[in-house]
């Protein structure tokens, strides 16, 4: 199991229940900064080690945010196809409820959307147990777009930081779920030149940039945005090699590797997946002096309207505060950054902040 150091884990609690078979793990690694958030996955093989690491993630990114949270995460080992999911949730909601929402607030992470949240509430009989609600719970759903928003404005900032302009700048983005969209809608916004988006069927380009309400229509009417009819169609994988400005993976993890960062040819990095590359990939980019803007600095959109949700704050608010603190944190992370190891920056900026909220503790 992977060991215990100066920052955590606080508490790491093993539940089963009999009537279910469900078996989940909470983790809650530091509340130095505040209470543990972090969100709570359903995955058929999640193991505690994992949790342990998710939680350990959301220690950094939760203070990187410079929002008043720990860091958390919870795991339910069941089958997420199972007629019985709800009950499991139920279920992991009553072995976990001391800790809610003292010590910790759930969130939606894989396979658990705002109706497991819902039920995990309504179980806990608390709105304050989780964030990720319904709007009628008094929740700020993802569907308003808080990541991707905070995607495209980590980009905007760090490219005006350089002293350039995103104007013109051309853009390749991985996926056109709820964060790709978003990240579309603003930096197309913004004057940059979209011209490569993918899904699970392809990628779609076209030199002369794609229309964020056009594209929008195509894969609302035809479930896919090869279907465009616009530019050329390629393989999901070229995306990553095209010649842009900017690329931005936004759908899975690991997709540039040590197999493929040799043929990247976009000058930044925005990282809005989690994970979309080792370290040991990025400092390849960061040695060829490409920007790579870390996944838990450009996509902490989320979080940041988590924590709005949490004040019972409304959308306007959220945007103002997902703005101020991005803005923020971008600028810090790229004043900070030695030899252009952003996320070394990044997490010395987050260990400090840990850090002096546990001396201050005693
Ligand atoms: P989503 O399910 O809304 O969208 C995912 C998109 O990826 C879909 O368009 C899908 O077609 C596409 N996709 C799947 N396989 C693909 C492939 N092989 N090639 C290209 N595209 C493919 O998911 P999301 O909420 O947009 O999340 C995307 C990523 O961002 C995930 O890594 C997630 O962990 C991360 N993230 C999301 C949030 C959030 O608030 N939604 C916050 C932080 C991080």
């Amino acid at each position: 199991m992977r060991a215990k150091d100066e920052f955590g884990p606080e508490y790491v609690l093993e539940v089963f229940d009999a009537k279910t078979g469900m078996q989940g793990v909470m983790v809650i690694d530091n509340t130095a900064c505040g209470l543990g958030k972090g969100g709570m996955r359903m995955v058929p093989d999640v193991t505690t080690e994992e949790v342990m690491g998710l939680a350990r993630a959301m220690t950094w990114k939760n203070a990187l945010a410079d929002i008043p949270f720990g860091g958390a995460k919870s795991g339910i080992k069941f089958n997420p196809k199972s007629p019985q999911k709800e009950a499991a949730i139920r279920a992991f909601a009553d072995k976990v409820r001391k800790f809610i929402p003292d010590l910790y607030i759930a969130g939606p992470d894989m396979n658990t959307t705002e109706k497991e949240m819902a039920a995990f509430a309504d179980q806990i009989g608390n709105k304050m147990a989780t964030t990720g609600k319904p709007a009628s719970m008094g929740g700020l759903p993802h569907e308003l777009g808080s990541t991707g928003y905070g995607v495209a404005l980590c980009t905007r900032v760090a490219v005006e930081f350089q002293g350039k302009r995103l104007d013109g700048m051309t853009v390749a983005i991985e996926g056109f779920g709820n964060v790709g969209t978003f990240a579309m809608k603003f930096l197309s916004g913004w004057g940059a030149k979209i011209v490569a988006v993918s899904d699970s069927r392809g990628v779609i380009y076209d030199e002369n940039g794609l229309d964020y309400g056009a594209l929008m229509k195509t894969k609302a009417e035809r479930g896919t945005v090869t279907a465009h009819g616009s530019g050329k169609v390629l393989p999901p994988a070229e995306l990553f090699k095209l010649p842009v400005d900017i690329l931005i993976p936004g759908a899975r993890p690991n997709v540039i590797t040590d197999a493929n960062v040799g043929e990247v040819k976009a000058k930044i990095v925005s990282e809005a997946a989690n994970i979309p590359m080792t370290y040991e990939v990025e400092k390849k980019l960061m040695a060829r002096g490409v920007l790579v803007l870390p996944d838990f600095l450009a996509n902490a959109g989320g979080v940041i309207s988590s924590y709005c949700e949490t004040m019972g704050w409304d959308e306007k608010k959220m945007f103002e505060v997902v703005t101020e603190k991005i803005t923020n944190n971008t600028k810090l992370v790229m004043g900070r950054t030695k030899d252009n190891d952003t996320r070394a920056a990044a997490l010395e900026i987050a260990k400090e902040r840990v850090r002096k909220a546990m001396a201050k503790r005693g």
